[in-house]
């Protein structure tokens, strides 16, 4: 099976994340900071340990405000549901994923008034059209760095620049980027920064993140047991223990820290110079196919692997069918971006989309262009 569906979730994982999530449960698998005992000791330095990893890669000084969730969609409704009340204002982007415009609808209903923000052609936001939008009650601005429908990288650190002399809260979506792309919380203003650890970090699904400003006040989406002040019936104050109420997914957790490892080990840059080839391959060669619709930006350094694509007159589900009888596994439809496509034109029939991998090959792009060949010929 050639695996092109690496934005969905990465596939396979590294080596030694399967081997740390296995350990985890073998040997540690008690509950941290619940107990006094040498496993749950072990088992909270680890964590803590993934915590440290994760606040190095976005510049961040202070691990303790790096909470764990179980994804990127609870860290996203944390920020969201966390921050905005009645009569508040938010700036978003046409582009957003599900896990972004879906709670704003929520909270649209409940008094928060939203601006969405238009995309050109190629998927990208201008900075203009954010700035004319803010208003007196503008409380924050939410956009995704890559999307995961085209690939086009958004310029956040214009964005985080504008929030900041504005005074407004600047959140992003780093699930298409974080692993793959540098983030510096500092540099781009980033006040709230929401991530997945299935995705470019290589961990297992399930797990997730998000860095939160400790100058921010976020309500938590939830409160109980969280180890700490456990003499009290009022939810603890102190980060990340505020938000991470509940045993924590701790296999998840350090199989998360053997992803990072590995991309530590490897380099980012090298993980991203590796897609951006492969990228590169992959449209010239459907370039080439004048039976082709592509989606999205030429510009390589303004974009990443995910690829969205359709074949003249073909629905994007049969050709994804077709794809899958062939071995190649890609998605199709939507991808949770509902917006996106009235701007792309592909409002009607959503796209084929082809996300890279590190594990991805030249090979696996050879077969993938005869597997269309031949599919378009057999119309
Ligand atoms: N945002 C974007 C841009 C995504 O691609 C995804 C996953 N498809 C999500 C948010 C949700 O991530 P998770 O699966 O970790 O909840």
């Amino acid at each position: 099976m050639i695996y092109f569906d690496n934005a969905a979730t990465t596939f396979p994982k590294p080596e030694k994340v399967y081997e740390k999530i296995l350990y985890t449960m073998k040997n540690i698998g008690a509950n941290p900071g619940r107990g006094s005992h040498k496993m749950a000791i072990n088992l909270a330095e680890e964590i803590l340990s993934t915590r440290i990893k994760i606040a190095k890669m976005i510049n961040c000084d202070d691990e303790m405000n790096i909470v764990f969730t179980s994804g990127a969609t609870e860290s996203l409704n944390l920020a969201l549901k966390g921050l905005l009340n009645e009569g508040d204002h938010v700036i978003t982007t046409a582009s957003e994923h599900n896990s972004v415009l879906r709670p704003l609808k929520a909270l649209n209903l409940k008094g928060v008034s939203i601006t969405v923000v238009p995309i050109d052609l190629k998927g990208r936001v201008s900075l203009v059209d954010i700035e004319k939008e803010i208003k007196r009650n503008t409380k924050l601005v939410v956009i995704n760095h890559v999307s995961n429908v085209l690939g086009t990288i958004q310029d956040i650190n214009s964005i985080g620049e504008l929030c900041r002399r504005k005074e407004i809260i600047f959140l992003v979506d780093v699930c298409q980027s974080l692993g793959l792309l540098p983030i510096d919380i500092k540099k781009d203003n980033i006040d709230l920064l929401a991530f997945s650890g299935h995705k470019l970090l290589y961990g297992p699904q399930g797990i997730g993140g998000i860095y939160i400003n400790p100058n921010i006040c976020l309500k938590p989406l939830k409160e109980g047991g969280t180890g700490s002040y456990s003499n009290s019936m009022v939810q603890p104050e102190v980060i990340p223990d505020k938000f991470e109420s509940g045993t924590l997914n701790c296999p998840g957790i350090l199989g998360l820290g053997a992803g990072i490892d590995f991309i530590n080990e490897i380099g980012i840059n090298v993980i991203r110079e590796k897609e951006l080839n492969l990228c590169k391959l992959l449209l010239k060669e459907l370039k080439k196919l004048p039976f082709i619709i592509l989606y999205g930006i030429d510009n390589n350094l303004y974009r990443t692997g995910v690829v969205s694509f359709n074949i003249e007159g073909m629905d994007s589900s049969l050709t994804g069918n077709l794809l899958d009888n062939e071995n190649i596994a890609v998605r199709t439809g939507y991808h949770c971006a509902p917006l996106i496509h009235s701007f792309i034109g592909t409002i009607n029939k959503g796209t084929v989309r082809v996300s890279l991998g590190y594990f991805n090959e030249e090979e696996h792009i050879e077969v993938f262009i005869k597997a269309l060949k031949k599919i378009y010929k057999n119309i």
